[in-house]
This record gives structure tokens, sequence and C-alpha cells, in this order.
């Protein structure tokens, strides 16, 4: 079936850079998205495009509205929903008194299954249509976020966390179960429709030599599977990781040690590294995850996007519920602004709109499938709102180009400002 979304479009075609290189960023002010069975086949001018259409196509029009590719979102933990905005913790603190007694209820499928559905309305309530998502140790909450993406058309990626150390009895798998329970999902699930599987240890600390070389035994069994873990987010955390691995030069060595390091290995923060890290994780294909709201409410410290992009890594933004503060991409961009702002580092809207569309996708070796409009690539979007709320409808009026518009509406903007969500072509309904 073919169908026709007129409004603004816009999309990122590569990185525009700190100088927001103008070629990277294509726009057109009345615009044309075309779709067929759940793919992009054209973008245009709608004057120039509606002339090539057929009578009996439906349009659907957005006035004053702009189409973005569908947000993605490179780290985010669906059980840790109900503790966002947890007071006063650092990382191994906040571990131990909100995360783990939290992803503890998870050993009820019921609750799972409640929570899978309710956290992937959330994402898409924010134009997030793609994740990279941390399950708890149970098996059966990455069942649940399968099933309930599964329904929804989403294109998602998520595993079991793995970990047998250092954290609660009940919480605990073992090197063997972390092996045969991963690789029973990935039968199960990974190439399935739209969804992929991530082998999921989730930090060093909580997980033992057997265990971490098991996972990465996994990795290479699988080599299409990915691998999301958290590293050097926190300076008492990577002291810590010194004292335990003292054979290895750095945090990132002792995954690289593991063969955890590869193409579509994702790693949250990256926040406490060294340029052979920053080296060593480029050649090997690994991407980073810029978690800005969590790095800053945590208290764990700044992402270094320059460095990062220097040295050739792939880099995608995440919210990190729930040490994260919000499920909206735009407001972690906002806040990702800020973290480079005190830096001295320049994030022009259009190089936060790629982080958050292609820029995630290249993190995620998902580019050929989405990220932006290219004919072929699914058809993920979200309407954005600039009238969502009244200050942001007053902002817009005085702006004189589409990219402070876009950085006004970045910086301002919440759930009201994203009109609707397409899921392959299909606009999602948000119970
Ligand atoms: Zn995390």
């Amino acid at each position: 079936m073919r169908q026709a979304f007129r409004a603004a479009v816009l999309h990122c075609l590569a990185d525009p850079g700190e100088g927001s290189d103008a070629s990277a960023l294509q726009f057109f002010d009345d615009g044309l998205l075309l779709v067929e069975d759940g793919r992009v086949i054209d973008i245009g001018d709608a004057s120039t495009l509606m002339q090539q259409l057929s009578d009996d196509i439906a349009i659907t029009e957005f006035p004053g509205k702009i189409i973005v590719p569908g947000f993605i979102d490179c780290h985010v933990h669906y059980p840790q929903l109900d503790i966002i905005a947890s007071y006063g913790a650092q990382l191994l603190d906040w571990l131990n008194q909100y995360a783990f007694p939290v992803e503890a209820m998870f050993a009820d499928e019921d609750h799972a299954r409640e929570v899978a559905g309710v956290f992937l309305d959330e994402l898409l309530r924010n134009g997030t249509t793609t994740a990279l998502v941390f399950g708890t140790v149970h098996a059966h909450s990455a069942d649940a976020i399968f099933e309930a993406a599964e329904s929804r058309g989403m294109r998602l990626i998520a595993g079991k966390v793995l970990m047998d150390k250092n954290c609660p009895n009940e919480l605990q798998d073992t090197p063997e179960s972390a092996y045969a329970d991963s690789k029973a999902l990935i039968e199960r699930w990974h190439g399935k429709g739209r969804l992929g599987y991530a082998i999921t240890p989730r930090f060093a600390l909580t997980s033992s030599e057997a265990q971490l070389a098991a996972a990465g035994r996994l990795a290479s069994e699988y080599p299409d599977v990915w691998i999301h873990t958290h590293l050097a987010e926190n300076k008492a955390e990577v002291e810590e990781i010194a004292r335990q691995f003292p054979d290895s030069r750095s945090y990132l060595d002792v995954y690289d040690k593991n063969g955890l390091l590869r193409e579509r290995s994702v790693f949250a923060h990256c926040l406490h590294m060294d340029d052979e890290d920053r080296t060593c994780m480029a050649s090997k294909g690994g991407a980073a995850a810029f978690c800005p709201t969590s790095n800053l409410f945590l208290g764990s410290g700044l992402f270094d996007l320059r460095a990062m992009r220097t040295a050739g890594i792939r880099v995608g933004l995440g919210t990190d519920i729930g040490g994260g503060t919000s499920l909206s991409l735009l407001t972690t961009a906002s806040e990702a602004y800020k973290v480079l702002h005190l830096q001295e580092q320049a994030l022009p809207a259009p190089r936060a709109l790629y982080l958050a569309t292609l820029g995630a996708a290249e993190a995620l070796y998902l580019d050929d499938k989405v990220g932006n409009f290219e004919p072929g690539k699914e058809a993920d979007f979200a309407v954005l709102d600039p009238a969502g709320s009244s200050l942001t409808e007053r902002r817009i009026r005085v702006a004189s180009s589409i990219e402070e518009s876009l950085f006004a509406i970045t910086m301002l903007a919440d759930d009201r400002h994203i009109a609707a969500t397409y899921v392959a072509g299909k606009r999602s309904l948000i119970k």
C-alpha cells in the first residue's frame, strides 16, 4: 500500500559535525514523504512529488509540523522505569539502593509484561521507534520486551542481564546459565522480524572472569548479535575495576581480553578513558552511548564527544532510564548540548538530530535499515509539533531558519511536542 505524508521534512545524510555542515542536512519546508509497504520510497518538495502521484493515494497532512526520522535510544533499562528520579546516590550506591530492588520484582513474569508494554508506549509517545534495551537477569524479562516490541512492530534490540557477583543472590545467574539462557533467547528472538539480541553483561564488576569468558564465547559464536554493557561511568567504579583486574591495562581492556569488543559492541557512558582506549575502540568497531541526563543526575562526569568522534568512534544518544531523567531524546540532546558547552565543544541542532537518528543507527549498525529517509529504509518517523507548548510556539515565531527552530524545539521539547509516531508506516496507537 502506498501512502503520502505532507509536512516539513527534515533528516540527516551524514554527521553535520561541530561546524554544522549544511550539506549533511536535507530539509523540505513543504515536503512529502512517500511510503510503500512500510518503506520509504521517496522524499522531496510536495509541489514536485504530488504531480507524480496517482489520484487514489490518500495524503496525510500535518500542517505546521516537521517530520523527522524516528529517534533511536542507544542505551536504556526498561525494568528501571519505576525508579526514574530517585534521590541522591552515585552509581554503586544507586545500584544497591534503587536498581537492584526494582529489578528483583521482575521474578514475576506478569510484572515484566506489564512494565514492558508501558515502557514501549512511553518510547513511542516520545517519538522513539528503536532502542537498545537492558532487561533483568531473568530470561523472561527479555521475552517480555521482545513480545511487546513485536506486537507494536518496533525495531528493537534487547537482552537478559548477565551477573553472577557483587549483587543480591536473587539477581545472580552463573556462567553456565548465563550462556545457556542467552543462547536460547538468541535462537528464539534474534532476527525474528525487526528484533535483535544483545549479549548483556551488566558491567565488569558484576561478572566473574568465567562469566565474561562465557559471554565472549557466545559473541564469537554469533557474530551478528550485539553486545551491550557499561564502560567507565563513574570514578569509584573505574578504581574498583583497576583493583579487581590488575592484569588489564584499562577498563576497556577487560572487555577486549574477553572478546567483548567488536563491531556491534555498544558501551554506555565511556566517560573516564584515554586516547589509547579510544583508538582501540574505534579500530575494533565498538560504539559509545552518550547518556547526558544520567551522567549529570548520577554525578558521573562529562562525555568528551569531540575526542570520541576525532578517534572515529560511532556515537549515539542514550536516555539510560532509570539513571537518566527523561525518555525524550530531544530532552537528552538538550542536556548533551550543556555537557558539551561546559567543555567548550559545540552541539549545533543538526548534529543533535544526527546523534538521535542516523548517528545512533550507525552506532547500532542499523544504518542500512533506519536513521534517515533514504529510499528503501524502513518508514519509522516522528511528527514534531513546534507548537507543543505555548512557549515553544512563541519562540518559533521569531526563528529565521530551520536550524534556529530545531535548536529551540530541542531545548524546550518534551513529549507534548510529538504529534504522532509512525512505525514502518503505521501510526502507533499509544495506550
Ligand atoms: Zn545503564
